[in-house]
């Protein structure tokens, strides 16, 4: 056993019996990062991580967070560090300056080892599009599973142990999904509520930071300690920050929907099985639970509204990358000619493709038939989604059709399976609503995830009715079994 597999109380507590120091911890997640073959890491900051570590000698007995280590996803700024959303368009960039989350952390003495790999620019959800090659699930020693994206290292560095906690960010499902992938619990709060300044922007109006860790609680630290208003994000909310810790531990009376549909999208009959099970149980604590439809065109337009509106959004936000302000500098005698050599060479296929789609649907001809129309359906399917929180508190569904899958796996992207059970996370971000995702049962040793969405701002009462679903499970602390045991 290492302090490492433990949750951010139990460090804390071993910090204050002098039973380990943040130094001994630092080393020892660098040394699990280093060693770890599931490609989780863009780049270690060891020696900062070290001489930070060595600064922390008196142990802040109220600062849950003092001495923590944590990893964080690449495609959020940290000042000195090079950051790089693992695209080759970003290679040797360099942030003059920390996102306000990583400066809270700095704040609350929180240690930042490294930063982890991703789909490129956040833009997928498989964690093979990085630059620097497919991340593995730690899950699957034999390297032939996903560990899902886009926060694909972020997840993999702490469901292998290596940090109790890590960032991520979230803009159709890529905290929650891969979470669900990982055994892990995944958040991505109400919109606004964390401060998005410093998080590269892929689709703002969809876009959040969040965080995974291995427990309900220590989700709940980490908001009480980085949600809240910054002047230097205008879209963050004004609204108080809870202690989310004392809300999770109230029993408020729990309304549940299930969507239907959802739930008759899904083939796999041991998640409809497990899924029933973890209903039957939820039933058994007291919490009310009904079955709701929405209409299923709709669902099935999820998937097509998420990829127009995303796709114009990361178009527009990200023609600040043009090898001139930001990444590898090429030649040439104009500046178009200088952006488009840079363009080419620094980005892959997959962004192009989304690239051409984002401005296809921009242009003045076509705006109205697409982006207008893909947010017009975005504003029917929020209204749904809403009308079902107004009876009830939480809706509830497997996070994903199935566990991991393999890497050569043939996946129907026309399924309902796909469209719907595999795409409704992102609901979560169409209306800015917090989702939580935490491990629910294992399918031959491989986790599988179940998401809470509520209402926006009651995070408390998300973090109560998570808990009351980890007590059912026994999978409090999941972590992948370490090689060689
Ligand atoms: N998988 C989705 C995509 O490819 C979501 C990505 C995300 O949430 N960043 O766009």
């Amino acid at each position: 056993m290492s302090y490492l597999d433990l949750s951010i109380r139990e460090i804390h507590q071993a910090y204050l019996e002098k039973k380990v120091t943040p130094l001994e911890l630092t080393k020892e997640a660098l040394l699990r990062a280093k060693t770890s073959g599931d490609n989780c890491f863009e780049c270690l900051d060891e020696d900062g991580a070290i001489a930070f570590a060595s600064s922390l000698t008196e142990v802040e007995e109220d600062n849950l967070l003092w001495g923590i280590p944590y990893a964080c996803k690449d495609n959020i700024s940290t000042k000195g560090i090079e950051t790089t959303a693992s695209s080759n368009i970003l290679n040797g960039y360099v942030p003059v300056f920390d996102a306000t989350v990583i400066a809270k952390l700095k704040e609350a003495k929180a240690i930042l080892i490294g930063k982890t790999t991703l789909d490129e620019l956040a833009m997928g959800g498989t964690g093979m599009t990085g630059h620097k090659g497919w991340t593995y699930n730690p899950f699957d020693p034999s390297h032939t599973r996903m560990i899902g994206g886009s926060s694909s290292g972020s997840a993999a560095a702490v469901a292998a142990s290596i940090v109790p906690f890590s960032l991520g960010s979230d803009t159709g499902d890529s905290i929650r999904k891969p979470a669900s992938y990982a055994g892990l619990v995944g958040l991505k709060p109400t919109w606004g509520r964390i401060s998005r300044y410093g998080l590269f922007p892929f689709a703002p109006s969809l876009d959040h930071i969040g965080f995974f860790t291995r427990n309900v609680e220590d989700c709940a630290i980490l908001l009480s300690a980085l949600a809240g208003r910054d002047e230097k994000d205008t879209t963050s909310s004004l609204k108080p920050v809870e202690d989310y810790v004392a809300e999770m531990g109230k029993t408020p009376q729990i309304r549940i929907a299930i969507i239907k549909e959802i739930i008759d999208s899904i083939r796999n009959p041991f998640v409809l099985g497990a899924f029933n099970k973890f209903v039957e149980g939820l039933i058994s604590k007291g919490a009310v639970v009904e079955y709701v439809h929405m209409d299923k065109r709709l669902l099935l337009s999820m998937h097509v509204t998420y990829y127009i509106i995303s796709s114009a959004m990361a178009t527009s936000n990200n023609a600040n990358l043009d090898g001139i302000k930001f990444g590898p500098h090429q030649d040439g005698d104009t500046y178009e000619e200088c952006m488009r050599k840079a363009r080419t060479i620094g980005f892959s296929e997959r962004i192009k493709r989304r690239f051409v789609l984002g401005s296809y649907c921009l242009l003045a001809e076509n705006q109205t038939d697409y982006f207008l129309r893909a947010q017009r359906n975005r504003a029917k399917i929020v209204a749904l989604v809403n009308g079902i929180l107004k009876d009830h508190d939480f809706i509830l569904a497997p996070a994903a059709p199935t566990v991991a899958p393999r890497f050569d796996e043939a996946v129907d992207p026309l399924s309902e399976e796909t469209l719907i059970a595999g795409n409704h996370l992102v609901l979560g971000n169409f209306a800015g609503l917090p989702s939580i995702t935490i491990p629910f049962a294992l399918q031959d040793g491989l986790p599988l995830g179940v998401n809470f969405m509520g209402r926006a701002f009651d995070e408390g009462r998300l973090f109560a009715i998570a808990s009351k679903g980890e007590s059912l499970t026994g999978l409090r602390g999941l972590s992948a079994p370490k090689e060689g045991k």
